[in-house]
């Protein structure tokens, strides 16, 4: 890697050049800048050369993590666009606006992909300007959203707008959700929060906005749910990544390993799950179902490995995100139906991290369970193991589905239902825990509940 420096003609413009080989993939390179007192108006722009590189069908990615002297301005990663303007009032969708505290800000070069044998060339300028401002700050006032009371809540846990790299604005991610009538939509920007105020004016009566983000780091994807500050995804600057799982608890959040069976490198930067103190370490949710279920979506070795860690008696919980980067190519999306106390972000976020939910295409699920003490529980809690008898409904099933009762992983029971109806069933004496699964004639899965889990609350970690 090389560097050069060289002010232009004016002494608050000027341009930093390097060169970068696939020995610099996966880094975060900072480059250090003055801005003075008085500044109003920053501008970026990172240029580089080649972006497809050669001999693959991949671009090399390269993106921009802005901070100032106090904090994290924002990311726009995996976006054609990698140049930012920001102002007291404006910013670059991902990036946030405010005023230019004077001081020294860095700019990194997150280096997600870059593929040998090419050496990558790139240009990156800085322009600061103290012209005055004629802009006006958009206004953004959270909107409030009316109790429902206890009851099933439908939403998706997982979206992007292009406040990263997909097609569509706020406004179009929310209206999204309210075409499929969901009653919350968390918005998850690849590294960066810069959307969610804008989000949060968009909520009403009918619709809950969450806050989040996923952090998108070299070796895995997580979502932090729940969580409104930009959180620290990079993994390796003195960070480790059981630490970021900490943090986002501490802040009130889910932490979720997303998508852990995705495709990886280098059709996907960092897709899948590689952090082995992570198989699950401190983490308890993971994404079995991302966007479609069917092809190359890795939902069923994502399933699989919950089972896995299931049986090593992880209480993990299950969670669904469409994923979603534009408008939908189908109606069959799976969503998160949660048992909440109330339609609020606090109630649905403990509902989750409890696995009172479960996920679903279409089906309807009621999973319980009750024991000889007269014990009654319900999906995502414990039971203690004497004479155990499981009570299933369900609703919106098809001819076709064939519902599946699996206990330790192995299916016990089979039913071809009725579009609706209801059935119980002993557990087996061994039994440690009890998933319901619908599939359809093709085998994908179109809903699954959390489990429930035998044995009291000490058998589980
Ligand atoms: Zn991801
Ligand atoms: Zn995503």
């Amino acid at each position: 890697m090389t560097r050069t420096e060289k002010n232009l003609e004016h002494p608050m413009r000027f341009e930093l050049r390097g060169t970068l080989n696939d020995q610099n993939s996966k880094q975060h390179i900072p480059h250090e800048f003055a801005v003075p007192a008085g500044a109003t108006k920053l501008f970026l722009k990172l240029e580089y050369s080649p972006h497809r590189a050669t001999g693959h069908d991949y671009d090399n990615m390269l993106c921009l993590t802005l901070f100032d002297p106090e904090g994290c301005r924002g990311a726009r990663h995996n976006n054609p666009d990698q140049s930012l303007t920001i102002t007291e009032f404006f910013a670059t969708p991902g990036y946030t606006p405010g005023k230019l505290q004077a001081g020294v800000w860095t700019v990194f070069i997150d280096t997600h992909r870059v593929l040998p044998p090419d050496d990558i060339h790139y240009t990156l300028e800085i322009d600061i300007s103290s012209e005055p401002l004629d802009e006006i700050a958009p206004q953004w006032t959270k909107a409030t959203v009316k109790a429902r009371g206890r009851g099933w809540y439908r939403g998706d846990l997982h979206g992007h707008t292009l406040h990263s790299d997909a097609s569509w604005d706020v406004p179009e991610f929310v209206q999204y959700a309210r075409n499929y009538g969901l009653d919350f939509v968390t918005l998850t920007d690849h590294n960066t929060v810069s959307p969610l105020a804008q989000l949060d004016s968009l909520a009403g009566d009918d619709l809950l906005t969450m806050g989040g983000s996923e952090l998108t780091t070299y070796h895995g994807h997580a979502l932090a749910l729940g969580v409104r500050q930009w959180q620290e995804w990079r993994v390796g600057t003195g960070i480790t990544m059981p630490e970021i799982a900490r943090q986002v608890k501490d802040k009130g959040g889910i932490f979720v390993i997303a998508h852990p069976k995705s495709m990886g490198d280098p059709d996907c930067t960092g897709c899948d799950w590689h952090y082995l103190e992570m198989m699950p370490g401190n983490a308890r949710h993971i994404e079995v179902w991302n966007g479609d279920w069917a092809g190359e979506s890795g939902n069923k070795k994502g399933l699989d490995l919950w089972y896995g860690w299931l049986n090593k008696s992880y209480r993990m919980v299950a969670t669904a995100g469409t994923d979603i980067h534009g408008p939908p190519s189908n109606s069959s999306l799976g969503f998160n139906y949660v048992f909440a106390d109330d339609l609020t972000e606090s109630d649905i976020l403990n509902a989750i991290k409890q696995g009172h939910l479960y996920l679903s295409s279409g089906p309807r699920l009621e999973l319980s369970a009750r024991n000889v003490r007269l014990e009654h529980v319900m999906m995502g809690d414990v039971i203690r193991g004497d004479d155990v008898t499981l009570s299933l409904h369900w609703q919106e099933c098809q001819n076709s589905d064939v519902i599946r009762i699996i206990v330790n992983g192995g299916v016990i029971h089979e039913v071809f239902p009725a579009e609706r109806g209801m059935l119980e069933r002993a557990l087996p004496d061994e039994a440690d825990w009890c998933v319901v699964e619908v599939r359809s004639k093709k085998g994908d899965v179109r809903a699954v509940t959390n489990p429930i889990f035998v044995g009291g609350a000490a058998a589980w970690r």
